[in-house]
């Protein structure tokens, strides 16, 4: 069956001026949910998602206490793929259910980490936005689209570990895998040693590893807009339907696409297609299914 991967933004789980409750964040999740179980029909389904605002969170929680001892920032990149990968599941068994699938399919997450290169030069200019935007500076943070965000390294994902589990999953059939949860948990081999780092990998260019390391077919990174645009939010702006991927790599390189939002996403796409993948599509949370009948997103084909 044909393996699609789907990567789900921010915006999955916590809407534009949500606070991000346990409440708004399982009210959310209904909508990519429902259509990934109807997709699962006719796909061998692999989720994977983001972090950002979860591990802030985790981030400040921790920080508003001396009395209990503090986690690195691999470990809440390990506990939000544990609290997403349950609110998904969750979601996706009533989903299950209610269109009768429950029986036949089988699911689970993946706890995986993501090796990354110590001498990655990310690691001496944090880019990544993580928590809460705020209105006012506050020290550390910097300016991002949606207001004043703390920002953390995200180095480059240069091999997912846990891709011949996943793989293996894959070839068994009827399995949904949810996997790569927040970009992966960052780690550097030290000789026979794996080491956590502090970062958070994007998980876009993550999702793009393990597709070419499963083999997938198909790309779907679905976040807040239907169409990637040229001259995005300007009077002239003008949104792609087709995009070959010398078309991208030269929109890419002309500036269409900003680091830390469309950027990697449009990175993520080429990375996959070069590697084997057949199509790769960026559309919005709400447009998944009709994306994939190409009724609506972006749609990057390989030449
Ligand atoms: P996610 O959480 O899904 O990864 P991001 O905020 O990182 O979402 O990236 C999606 C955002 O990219 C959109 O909300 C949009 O504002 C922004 N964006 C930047 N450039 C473009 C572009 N050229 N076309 C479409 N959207 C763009
Ligand atoms: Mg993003």
């Amino acid at each position: 069956m044909t393996i699609l991967i789907v990567a789900l933004g921010g915006n999955a789980l916590i809407r534009f001026g949500e606070e991000g409750t346990t409440e708004e964040q399982f009210r959310n999740l209904r909508v990519p949910i429902s259509q990934l179980a109807e997709l699962s029909k006719d796909f061998s389904l692999i989720i994977t998602h983001g972090n950002g605002p979860q591990v802030g969170m985790l981030l400040m929680q921790q920080e508003a206490t001396s009395e209990v001892s503090k986690r690195p920032l691999q470990v809440l990149v390990a506990e939000t793929q544990g609290q997403i990968g349950y609110m998904i599941e969750s979601t996706l068994d009533e989903e299950l259910m209610r269109i009768g699938l429950d029986e036949e399919r089988l699911f689970i997450t993946v706890l995986t980490y993501v090796k990354v290169d110590p001498q990655d030069p990310a690691f001496h200019n944090p880019t990544k936005p993580i928590g809460p935007a705020y209105d006012e500076p506050k020290p550390g943070y910097v300016q991002t689209a949606k207001g004043w965000r703390r920002v953390v390294p995200s180095p480059k994902p240069k091999k997912i570990y846990q891709w011949r589990e996943i793989k293996r999953l894959m070839e068994l059939g009827g399995w949904i895998v949810i996997a790569c949860g927040g970009g992966g948990i960052p780690v550097i081999k030290e000789g026979k040693r794996l080491s956590g780092v502090e970062a958070v990998i994007d998980k876009d260019l993550a999702s793009s590893k393990l597709g070419e390391q499963v083999g997938a077919d198909i790309l779907l990174i679905a976040t807040d807009v239907e169409k990637v645009a040229l001259h995005y939010g300007k009077p002239n702006q003008r949104f792609l339907e087709r995009v070959s991927i010398s078309e991208a790599k030269k929109y890419l390189n002309e500036g269409h696409f900003p680091p830390g939002s469309m950027g990697p996403k449009v990175e993520a796409v080429i990375n996959f297609l070069e590697k084997g993948g057949k199509r790769a599509i960026i559309t919005s949370i709400e447009k998944i299914k009709d994306a994939l009948e190409e009724k609506a997103g972006t749609h990057f084909y390989v030449k």
